[in-house]
């Protein structure tokens, strides 16, 4: 019988923002991975301290594995550089720990400067700064505060979504100027200074805040950039047809690869995964092997429970291919289903 070892695998981000303004709490979003050994699927809860992909062997605190086929699917850490000033009044965005604090600060926030700094690329999920100054500002109008509490998002990239095309970065600033939230593009967070609540940005410009919810720069995990699967910037970078590496009968998906066109996003995570696991079927039975063509979607949630899909492919040439329909609420209960069936169908809630 083939080993097949998946490493990593998650899906958990869809859920961070809806805790962050009282929707619903991360709990509900959240299953037990040891479910799936009712599926014949063994899981083992361990670090994974090194991987040789050339023997396909995996060492971890609970012992070393061999493996026929490996899926590495490590997932992205925070890279932190200027994150070091996430302190007092700024934290960190995407860490489901610091939820609770930024609960409560955005409780107290009644006047002042709201700032969403993105402190660099990659970063996760691509449109999430935007979805969460979107519900942040129906937050703070539903507590009566928002005329008093300036929204303001920066980003060092030149418009708000390059991954998406031009057409759906033209949308996503307009829908933000509608809302009076303010997107500051090209500016790249050099400092925070935590004592003085300002950003420092290259070149010189600052921007001070009341309440500062910063988006980190995604890093690949250290036992991955410590292996030789590590290519530029320590990620993998994986066949981005196949989901294959270098290395035979070792394959890679999600946030732990560099896929050109491809944003982190679970979407894609999920499409590299799927591919990775028809390819090893086709590598054990002589099946047509299949291919990932870029295709895809990623939710953007705005208020009063709408949402929009930045749909099409992410592979197309000369310009990602991209279209953003208007938001609605049958989409929003699209991203509902989405969570709810995968929660369900992989975990049994
Ligand atoms: C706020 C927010 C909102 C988001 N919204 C969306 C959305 O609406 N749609 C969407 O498609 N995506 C969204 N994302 C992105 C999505 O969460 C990620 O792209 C997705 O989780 C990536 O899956 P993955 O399996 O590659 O990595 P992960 O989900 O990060 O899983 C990797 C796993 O590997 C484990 N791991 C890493 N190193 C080790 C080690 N050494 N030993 C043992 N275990 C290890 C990690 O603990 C983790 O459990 C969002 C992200 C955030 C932060």
């Amino acid at each position: 019988m083939a080993h097949v070892i998946v490493l990593g695998g998650g899906f958990g981000g869809l859920a961070k923002l809806w805790d962050l303004v009282g929707t619903r709490p991360l709990e509900a979003g959240t299953g037990r991975l040891d479910t799936l050994t009712g599926r014949g699927i063994a899981f083992v809860k361990a670090t994974i301290m090194g991987i040789d992909p050339e023997r396909r062997r995996v060492e971890t605190s609970a012992g070393a594995y061999d493996a026929d086929f490996l899926v590495v699917a490590l997932g992205a850490t925070d890279g932190f550089g200027a994150l070091d000033g996430l302190q007092g009044a700024a934290h960190h965005l995407y860490d489901p720990g610091a939820l609770p604090a930024m609960r409560a600060a955005l409780s107290r926030l009644d006047a002042g400067r709201l700032v969403v700094p993105v402190l660099g690329g990659p970063y996760k999920c691509p449109p999430a700064p935007y979805e969460a100054t979107f519900l942040l500002d129906e937050h703070l109008r539903r507590r009566g505060v928002r005329d008093r509490v300036e929204v303001v998002v920066t980003t060092p990239l030149p418009t708000s979504l390059p991954a998406a095309g031009s057409e759906v970065s033209d949308m996503v600033a307009r829908a933000l100027a509608e809302r009076d939230i303010e997107l500051r593009t090209g500016l790249m967070v050099e400092v925070m200074d935590s004592e003085a609540q300002t950003l420092r940005f290259a070149g010189g410009t600052t921007l001070s805040y009341t309440l500062a919810l910063a988006v980190p720069v995604a890093a690949p995990p250290a036992v991955v950039a410590e292996s030789a699967l590590a290519g530029d910037g320590g990620w993998i970078w994986p066949d981005r047809e196949s989901a294959r590496t270098r290395f035979e009968g070792v394959y890679a998906a999600g946030d732990c690869t560099a896929v050109d066109g491809l944003p982190k996003a679970a979407v894609f995570a999920e499409a590299m995964a799927t591919v990775a696991a028809r390819n090893i079927v086709a590598e054990l039975t002589g099946s047509t092997p299949t291919s990932f063509d870029g295709s895809g979607y990623c939710f953007l949630e705005f208020p009063e429970r709408r949402a929009s899909a930045l749909e099409g492919n992410f592979f197309a040439k000369p310009a990602p291919a991209v279209h953003m329909a208007e938001p609605d609420t049958a989409t929003y209960t699209r991203k509902e289903a989405f969570e709810a069936e995968r929660l369900q169908e992989w975990l049994g809630l």
